[in-house]
């Protein structure tokens, strides 16, 4: 097993090396309650990938590439919150189609997005992607989707919540301010019936949502919660980047 962690790899070892897939974190750079830092969703898809790779067998003859964080995603609903910034989705698949182009050059046959953010949405992206390129066979994953957050937390929260706030406790304690500083991540959904249901979706304005940009109380949040859930889904990510790098793209299908 070749686990290569892009950004601290040399040419020296991957000049002859022939990767069977990459691997491309994808975050966002925005506010987390008052707590979080800005950079959350991008150490977060990061450390998983990672943590993901490094737990395949060693004697797999794979070699698997993870390549450095997209720091920038898709905040459109928060363009006025300072110092968050937004690409829109028409440039995500301008960057992933490059990505894709440059890997297909280079004879790599699979990339995987690890995402940890809401507002990035690769499903159309992929299909674009199937369309333009489809030689690379590519897919995604919604990391913080790999293990049901219910079994961990009392209640997971959507942003910098107990799910999130734990994990990034568990992580990176020194970059979690305490959570006396933290809001109670209150939030307002839409006034009209259909848009509070699930039937139909609007974005959302997201200082109209929430006042202090948290949506999701942080406070039962726990280090050792997110323990067990970054390990379990660490665990079942090595098994899904295993078996789908390990399977040639002309027979993924039963
Ligand atoms: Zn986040």
């Amino acid at each position: 097993m070749n686990s290569i962690d892009l950004e601290k790899a040399h040419w020296k070892e991957l000049e002859h090396l022939a990767i069977d897939m990459a691997i491309l974190p994808w975050g966002a750079t925005e506010p987390h309650n008052r707590h979080l830092p800005y950079g959350t969703d991008t150490l977060c898809s990061r450390a998983v990938a990672l943590e993901a790779v490094a737990r395949i067998p060693e004697d797999s003859p794979l070699s698997i590439a993870v390549l450095p964080a997209m720091p920038y995603g898709v905040n459109t609903g928060q363009r006025d919150l300072n110092l968050c910034i937004s690409i829109r989705p028409s440039l995500q698949y301008r960057l992933l189609e490059e990505i894709a182009l440059t890997l297909r050059e280079q004879k790599i046959p699979k990339l995987m997005i690890v995402n940890g953010h809401g507002g990035n949405n690769f499903k159309p992206l992929l299909r674009e992607l199937q369309q333009n390129v489809p030689e690379l066979f590519c897919c995604f994953t919604n990391w913080w989707t790999l293990k049901d957050g219910d079994e961990y937390f009392r209640e997971q929260g959507d942003h910098a919540g107990e799910l999130e706030t734990s994990v990034m406790q568990y992580l990176y304690p020194e970059l979690v301010l305490p959570l006396s500083e933290a809001g109670k991540g209150a939030s307002r959904g839409f006034r009209p019936a259909g848009l509070s249901s699930r039937a139909v979706w609007a974005p959302r304005e997201w200082t109209k949502v929430s006042s202090d940009t948290g949506v999701g109380n942080p406070a039962a949040s726990s280090p050792l919660k997110a323990e067990r859930f970054f390990t379990d889904a660490a665990k079942t990510l090595a098994t899904y980047i295993a078996d789908i790098a390990a399977t040639d793209n002309s027979d993924l299908y039963e």
